[in-house]
């Protein structure tokens, strides 16, 4: 940690002015020496490592790694920091702070297993995508005993606890990267730490058992991820002992239980309960295979590779059992989820020339009313006719063929999504019996990733404006509070630009001209199509410069990640996501015990509540669409976190393949751009991280003083001890209000405390 800690306390020892400077000063000035390490950038565009063997006019002679010789520009050459600053735990210790030596220097440690670099104030986690010999309870106990510093989570996960206690202030870990970069993986290991001060009995084994299970209900394999989590979790645990622990995860993508594309899957569970179900279990629930759903079928993908999906719901079942969900109660779950699988086979048949509909009578629409508890006369109603009240007249409407289908699998998503809340809420409530929830807390924020595919639909749509958010509460605090601050208490400061992204946010938030507002205005108009959306867009938002319309019904969005094209094919249809009354009251009739909760559930938080039965489905248009409750709950999570002090983490996907030891150089860059990795580091190196009021200065270190200064004021006390200890100017500035000191200057006095007691 050379660059970190101060070593020294005198003017005369702080090292040579060219130590000096390398370390704070311009990194990009460079000229090639003899024997010098530099980076060249070879012609498919990575950096490799070289040594100059001459220079001679504009040119350099360069010898590669492998022995190869090559003559390039020396201009086009950057410069490598010393064979001592290889593999540096801090990319602060670098000396040039150029994309290839931060590169380099991720890579170098990455290829020793060292995953965990810190930037700065921010934890960089390259996936490993094997298993990796750094956790457990030998490190765990190594991080909070202090015997271990090296970048790690659990480092992370120690100094947010010790900051609770010390400053007591709430904290979050927030955990941030593309899709597959391993940012749930990274939650869990906090999570281990956090859990093992459980305090014993047991709580700490039923915490971490709640991962299974929120894994089998909101994971899924996606192209990008074969174990995708398509929700935000935000877990808490709180400062009480027992440990308090809960769950609060927001906006689970429910269209895949109805639709997903080809390759990727639906939920686990659904597999898994194909798979692994008991003889018994299977029976009673009429289980098939997998590949003989019709909503499993459409993706042509059944399993993922090294994947049990039977041992996985014995895993399940087993977690299930831990977390103390009753035998009965994992019944009725298993039964909901194979309802849900059944509804899909349900099918219609024309009975008029307008169209109209039934269910057919067969295995799939039986199974389901039994499974339910309802009569395949109720199940046929709610899934073929609707009643409205017009002018105060209550009548029936037949539903088309695409209709039905509609309402058909807005039931399913409904009953899904609904039985996830309610799995969650039991999580909850086994997980703190009779503790109450006071003192500080840690939150943990593990959100799904940036997502681009070929194809981008609704859900990266919304997934992509929640990172857009998420992106833009990290620049706020490292980039913007910051540096404010330094303004603000008038100290020396060059500013640091970074890339803002309130451009692309005021392109999603704006009223009434941006893209949430007018998702909303076209989800109202019952003739809108997603053609007329997609114009809607262009005629209103081309002059942004974060949006571009594309033909027919596709436009782009300019993310802080990138750019992203979507297809706006079923935007409206899953914007309004309408579950009729009609469903509502099926599933109140239903015998089953589930159904009966999850239909009160909806009524009670339904905009527009009337009594059951029989009522307008005008509550339908009175209901927030997707886009509104997803923005809602998106800014209720950014007000808790705003509450907190924060600590970030970066996850980095080394490679496309989830294979271990592969460092795509390009993509890993890419990531750390678009993140403003190199930025942090820059404004942290330059810039003073830590500040204490005079007061608390003047309080804290005062008797540090040789002479008499009891009845001065804190700003004089306060730089006479500075002065005393003959801190280097260049170490900290004096502000109006507050000291600011450069990364380990107020560590060296807190020793200084210890040495005079
Ligand atoms: P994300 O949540 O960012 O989409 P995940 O956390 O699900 O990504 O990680 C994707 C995969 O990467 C995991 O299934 C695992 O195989 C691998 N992985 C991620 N982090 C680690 C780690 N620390 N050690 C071993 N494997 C990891
Ligand atoms: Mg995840």
């Amino acid at each position: 940690a050379a660059a970190t800690t101060p070593r020294r306390l005198s003017p005369a020892g702080a090292g040579s002015p060219s130590q000096r400077d390398a370390r704070w000063g311009d990194t990009s000035s460079y000229g090639a020496r003899k024997k010098h390490r530099v980076f060249c950038q070879l012609p498919n565009g990575d950096w490799a490592l070289c040594t100059v063997i001459t220079t001679s006019g504009d040119d350099s002679v360069l010898k590669l790694p492998e022995g190869k010789v090559l003559r390039l520009k020396t201009e086009s050459l950057e410069a490598a920091n010393p064979e001592i600053l290889d593999g540096v735990d801090d990319l602060m210790q670098l000396s040039y702070l150029s994309e290839p030596s931060v590169l380099y220097n991720l890579q170098y440690r990455y290829s020793q297993d060292l995953i965990y670099t810190k930037a700065g104030p921010v934890l960089v986690a390259v996936n490993p995508f094997k298993k990796v010999p750094l956790y457990g309870n030998e490190y765990i106990d190594a991080y909070r005993n202090k015997t271990k510093d090296s970048p790690h989570v659990y480092a992370i996960a120690d100094s947010a606890l010790r900051e609770m206690k010390r400053d007591e202030v709430n904290q979050s870990i927030i955990i941030s990267g593309e899709s597959g970069a391993g940012k749930t993986e990274t939650a869990k290991i906090a999570m281990q730490y956090l859990a093992s001060l459980g305090g014993g009995g047991g709580i700490e084994y039923e915490i971490l058992q709640t991962n299974p299970i929120l894994e089998a209900f909101g994971n899924a394999k996606t192209l990008r991820n074969d174990n995708s989590s398509r929700f935000i979790d935000f877990l808490t645990f709180t400062d009480n002992l027992p440990l308090w622990f809960t769950v609060w995860p927001v906006l689970l993508e429910k269209s895949r239980v109805v639709q997903c594309a080809v390759g990727e899957r639906s939920y686990h569970i659904f597999y898994q309960l194909c798979a692994g179900a008991t003889a018994s279990l299977r029976d009673k629930l009429n289980l098939k295979k997998a590949d003989e759903y019709k909503y499993l079928k459409q993706s042509c993908c059944y399993s993922i590779a090294g994947v049990d999906d039977a041992q996985m719901f014995r895993t399940v079942t087993e977690a299930m059992n831990i977390v103390h969900i009753s035998k009965e109660d994992q019944d009725n779950v298993f039964t909901m989820v194979s309802a849900v699988l059944w509804l899909g086979d349900v099918s219609f048949a024309v009975i008029d020339n307008e169209n109209h509909v039934e269910i057919v009578v067969d295995e799939a629409a039986e199974t389901v009313a039994r499974l339910l508890g309802c009569s395949i006369e109720d199940l046929n109603l709610a899934l073929s006719k609707r009643h409205m009240k017009v002018n105060n007249e209550n009548i029936v409407q037949k539903l088309t063929l695409s209709q039905a289908i509609d309402t058909r699998d807005a039931l399913a998503k409904s009953l899904y999504a609904s039985l996830f809340e309610w799995l969650v809420e039991q999580i909850n409530k086994s997980l703190s019996v009779g503790k109450r929830r006071t003192g500080r807390s840690i939150s943990i924020l593990d959100i799904y990733g940036f997502e681009s595919f070929d194809r981008n639909s609704f859900e990266q749509f919304c997934i992509n404006y929640a990172n857009e958010r998420l992106q833009q509460h990290f620049n706020r605090h490292l980039f913007k509070l910051e540096q404010e601050e330094y303004v603000e208490d008038g100290i020396d400061w060059a500013k640091v630009e970074f890339e803002d992204n309130q451009n692309c946010l005021n392109l999603f938030e704006k009223k009434p001209l941006g893209l949430l507002s007018l998702l909303d205005e076209e989800s109202t108009f019952p003739n809108a199509t997603d053609l007329t959306f997609a114009n809607k867009l262009k005629q209103h938002l081309n002059n942004n410069s974060c949006f571009r319309g594309e033909r027919g019904k596709a436009f782009a969005v300019r993310h802080y990640a990138g750019e992203v094209a979507y297809d706006t094919s079923g935007f409206l249809e899953k914007n309004r996501d309408l579950l009729h009354m009609d469903s509502i009251q099926l599933l109140a009739k239903c015998k089953s015990s589930l159904p009966q909760m999850f239909a009160s559930k909806m009524l009670s938080q339904s905009d527009n509540p009337l009594p059951v039965p029989y009522r307008s489905s005008a509550a339908d248009s009175q209901k927030l669409s997707v886009a509104m409750k997803f923005k809602g709950q998106l800014f209720q999570l950014m007000q808790r976190l705003e509450s907190t002090t924060p600590h970030f983490i970066r996850c980095i996907k080394p490679n496309n393949l989830q294979l271990p030891a592969i460092y795509e150089q390009g993509l890993v860059l890419q990531q750390l751009k678009c993140c403003g990795v190199l930025e942090v580091v820059r404004i942290s190196r330059s810039g003073y991280p830590t500040r204490m009021t005079h007061q608390k200065f003047a309080r804290r270190y005062g008797f540090l003083l040789l002479e008499d200064v009891a009845s001065q004021d804190p700003l004089s006390v306060s730089v006479a001890i500075l002065h005393q200890f003959n801190i280097l100017p260049e170490m900290y500035q004096v502000g109006y209000t507050k000291l600011f000191f450069r990364t380990g200057q107020l560590l060296l006095f807190s020793q200084l405390t210890l040495i005079h007691p």
